[in-house]
């Protein structure tokens, strides 16, 4: 036996030993997992739960097929917004009554920059990290833009020497989308409070993989994404956060009827309703809605704080199958286990030929995906994995490295999308 199949059997064993004392095991039983797939993308769009195929049965046929538009009162579609908001708040240490689930995050975004930017009066720029997630950066132009804002944005090491008196509102994502970097959310809401900047925090790849307290750090606002972690079905609605000392005096630009304080009086003038339902702009997409619901009962169900232990113990392992790989042209970008910067739920890593080695992967049934320029990212979705499959990944992964199996024109071949 060689020293690597040595290593690769002892990986395997403890990947059994974690897999036996995983006391969230059984909810992988809840998805539909697809036959000899291993699924590293929840980070991206999470499985279907089993409960979402049958409840989305009963919403189209008995409850929009039979009762239609009486289902508004009678099946609660009219408080689904605020229904899903409250599961939602303690997977992200949120004050009762402070979430909302609705549009999508950068729907979110545009909403919240703009009442942030009328929250922080006298003060007109928006600061956020260049190498954000694209859509939070191209949001906050078009704000910058609408309001005679300025955005400024600059390196991930320079943003807390950023937070001067001119920065309305700091727009950070916790986990980064590609090295899943984790920014200490309470220092740096305590920094930019201190400098009198208003916070919004970028949940999208931490809510249901890292354990978040909004409340405990003070953050004023934050959004989050419905299809990754909290596994909502593809385009799921997103969630948005404001602290409660905000809610009574937001000002969102989407003034729409439903978030009208009476929206079947039909007035002609708007009133903002009391609290985060002000947030709402239009009609709740009902389906989409009811998805979403089963997804965040079963992340709710199992709780924040095992589901981030195990998303972190997953990547380790992954992180262990790389160190063993010890292919020259693999370079890590995520943290590791006991770096400064703690890690979220998903790994990266560099590759010259990252697209095509992800593509390699994904023909030999194992999924994850491909980030510009050169990241090859694995997501580890705590609910839906077992060990055992993370080390038989890191195992395909080195027949695909050891054998330049990735080394093939048809598999550089760019999809729409990668
Ligand atoms: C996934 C993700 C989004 C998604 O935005 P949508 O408007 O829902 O498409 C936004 N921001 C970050 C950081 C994300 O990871």
């Amino acid at each position: 036996m060689t020293l690597r199949a040595v290593n690769w059997t002892m990986l395997a064993a403890r990947a059994a030993e974690l897999d036996r004392q995983d006391a969230l095991a059984p909810f992988r039983g809840r998805f539909h997992v697809p036959e000899g797939m291993i699924y590293l993308d929840g980070n991206s769009l999470g499985l279907l739960p089993h409960a979402t195929a049958e409840r989305m049965r009963a919403v189209v046929d008995g409850e929009w097929g039979q009762k239609l538009i009486t289902s508004w009162n009678g099946a609660d579609w009219i408080g689904a917004p605020q229904r899903i908001g409250a599961l939602l708040a303690p997977l992200i240490g949120a004050e009762a009554g402070s979430v909302i689930a609705c549009d999508s995050v950068s729907v979110n975004l545009f909403k919240l920059a703009v009442a942030g930017l009328r929250s922080n009066a006298g003060r007109r720029v928006i600061l956020t990290e260049a190498g954000n997630f694209p859509t939070d950066v191209y949001v906050l132009e078009g704000v910058a833009a609408l309001a005679g804002a300025e955005l400024r944005v600059v390196p991930r090491e320079d943003v807390v020497a950023n937070l001067r008196e001119d920065v309305a509102l700091l727009v950070l994502t916790h986990a980064h989308y590609r090295s899943a970097a984790l920014w200490d959310m309470a220092a740096v809401t305590a920094a930019a409070r201190d400098a009198g900047v208003m916070t919004l925090w970028d949940l999208s790849h931490s809510t249901g993989a890292v354990a978040v307290d909004l409340a405990g750090c003070g953050a004023d606002f934050a959004v989050g994404c419905g299809y990754k972690y909290l596994n909502g079905g593809p385009g799921a609605p997103a969630f948005a956060y404001v602290a409660p000392r905000h809610q009574d005096g937001l000002s969102q630009p989407l003034s729409g009827w439903m978030g009208h304080a009476s929206p079947f009086a039909f007035e002609d003038d708007y009133r903002p309703a009391a609290g985060v339902t002000r947030l709402l702009a239009g009609t709740p997409p009902i389906l989409a809605m009811a998805a979403l619901e089963c997804g965040v009962a079963i992340a709710a169900e199992a709780g924040i704080a095992p589901a981030a232990a195990k998303a972190r113990a997953l990547g380790d392992l992954f992180i262990d199958c790389l160190d063993l790989i010890g292919d020259p042209d693999v370079r890590l970008e995520s943290p590791r286990a006991g770096d400064a910067v703690a890690r979220g739920g998903h790994v990266t890593f560099a590759h010259p030929d990252a697209y095509a080695v992800v593509q390699a992967m994904i023909a030999r049934g194992v999924v994850g995906d491909y980030r510009e320029p050169c990241g090859a990212r694995f997501g580890f979705s705590p609910l839906t994995l077992g060990f055992g499959e993370v080390v038989q990944a890191g195992q395909v992964l080195a027949e695909v490295l050891g054998g330049r199996l990735w080394d093939d024109e048809a598999l550089r071949a760019r999809r729409a999308v990668t």
